[in-house]
């Protein structure tokens, strides 16, 4: 996160472990396959369901037949075909699954150093990672500090051998201290040849940070749109004071909105000063990644850590991290009536950063920062889109930000991001309309991953598990042995 200079980067080197004999469920027959994908029911009908598509003109089509077969959405309304699981969506509603637009996902980490024939040595089980994002009906995710380790886990999801979201990733560059890690630049030569060597590693995006110069940040952008690479991020601290100089042509995408307050940091902020955030913004073509949970459970942890420790979903979060989250708290060591006070002051101006958008036509996308210390995966997606609205969405523009703006942001649109034929099967079976109450995205009675089906007994069976799994392990994984691993 932000806050605390380091703590985004630390994010990076959390991973968590896998106990062998758990979470193999999903690892069976690909061996037998071609092409390594694992074999698995494909023809599907949803019958009876209300479809809220989440098309531009978003017309409910009301008692309708979806037909799946072979991952894709491949018919509405058309005639069963024989052999197809029918499902019952009497009473239910069906949107498209969700999209996180800004997560951090734990994988294997070195704790211990140089061994060079063994990078990691610390190893997470994919799928408990990816469980709780499935579980919540998150279908893809946008890692906005991708390392190589991610493009791993993006492969066994797509090979089918694990049960997850789809996976966009971003190739984080930094300035600053180059001993922090990471891609660090200082100059525009550094700053254009990472922009190539990470297009040359695999990313599709990059991911800009705090600690660019001015002179780096521009060269990145440029460089980017040169490559045909889209940039997401946060607004350099050298930009105070001159915030509108940031927003040059490719940099496509703010990572939170309190990259607006950052800038003006110690200033009183007022709807003025969102307004005219909102307007540079626009003139951009920039999109916004609000993230208003993260400074909402940051305030809630430096006050008390409490706000972890009864937190519902901790159950969810691999041990060492829960430990972590307890006992190194960057955030809590923070308490205090004058950083309470900011953070309070800054979680309003956040609401009017959201309206001031809103009304200059921005187009906002969720994303929750999970990973971060008390963002729970998954979980948190549905917390943000409440305080969208909150904030002043409607249900439906809360629903689209996570959605199909996010789809077309990543330029995926033509696959994910709205329910209609032709389109891949990311869907949420819901118990109740989140049109009515956006709090209804939580009544999860079954999500579609890319065409696989997840009703609600397998999903409860994934989290139970998740949970009992973490609970027996609790003595095991304490954060301040975590070297010893
Ligand atoms: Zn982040």
């Amino acid at each position: 996160m932000i806050i605390i200079k380091t703590a985004a980067i630390n994010i990076l080197f959390f991973a968590s472990l896998l106990l062998i004999g758990c979470g193999n469920e999903t690892k069976t027959s690909a061996s037998n396959t071609t092409n390594s994908e694992v074999k698995q029911d494909t023809l599907f009908a949803i019958q009876n369901v209300n479809i809220i598509p989440m098309t531009k003109d978003n017309e409910v089509i009301e008692n309708a037949t979806v037909i799946i077969d072979n991952k894709k959405i491949v018919g509405i309304n058309e005639v069963i075909p024989e052999g197809a699981e029918v499902i019952d969506g009497t009473d239910k509603w069906l949107i498209p699954g969700l999209i996180d637009m800004h997560v951090h996902t734990n994988s294997d980490v070195n704790f211990k150093g140089n061994n060079p024939t063994q990078g990691a040595t610390f190893f997470m089980d994919t799928q408990e990672v990816m469980t709780t994002h499935v579980a919540n009906g998150v279908t893809t995710i946008f890692e906005l500090g991708a390392r190589v380790e991610h493009f791993g886990q993006r492969n066994d999801i797509a090979k089918g051998k694990v049960i997850g979201p789809r996976m966009a990733l971003a190739a984080l560059i930094n300035g600053g201290d180059p001993n922090e890690g990471g891609r660090t630049v200082t100059n525009e030569s550094d700053a254009r040849q990472a922009v190539r060597s990470a297009k040359a590693e695999g990313y599709n995006f990059i991911k800009v940070y705090s600690q660019l110069n001015r002179e780096s940040f521009t060269a990145i952008v440029d460089e980017a749109q040169k490559q045909g690479l889209k940039v997401v991020g946060h607004i350099p601290d050298a930009f105070k004071g001159a915030t509108e100089k940031a927003f040059i042509p490719n940099f496509g995408l703010v990572a939170h909105a309190e990259e607006y307050s950052k800038q003006i940091r110690n200033k009183t902020k007022t709807k003025k000063d969102a307004e005219l955030f909102a307007k540079m913004t626009k003139k951009n073509k920039t999109w916004v990644t609000p993230n208003l949970l993260a400074i909402v459970k940051i305030r809630d942890q430096v006050q008390s850590l409490d706000s972890i420790r009864f937190m519902e979903t901790l159950k969810y979060v691999h041990p060492l991290l829960q430990d972590k989250w307890l006992t190194s708290n960057n955030y809590h060591k923070h308490n205090s009536p004058k950083f309470l006070g900011y953070l309070d002051s800054i979680i309003s101006f956040h609401k009017e950063l959201v309206k001031a958008f809103k009304k200059e036509g921005v187009p906002m996308v969720a994303g929750t920062d999970a990973g971060t210390s008390g963002i729970v995966t998954g979980f948190a997606l549905h917390d943000e889109l409440e305080l969208l609205v909150d904030a002043g969405l409607t249900p439906e523009e809360a629903l689209v930000s996570a959605t199909r703006l996010p789809s077309e942001w990543l330029e995926i649109d033509k696959e994910i991001g709205t329910v209609e034929a032709g389109k891949f099967a990311d869907l949420i079976l819901l118990d109740a309309n989140p049109l009515k109450d956006i709090r209804n995205t939580r009544q999860i009675a079954g999500v579609f991953v890319n065409g696989r089906w997840l009703n609600k007994e397998k999903i409860d069976t994934m989290l139970s598990n998740l949970a009992e799994k973490n609970e027996a392990n609790k003595e095991n994984f304490k954060w301040e042995k975590r070297r010893e691993y």
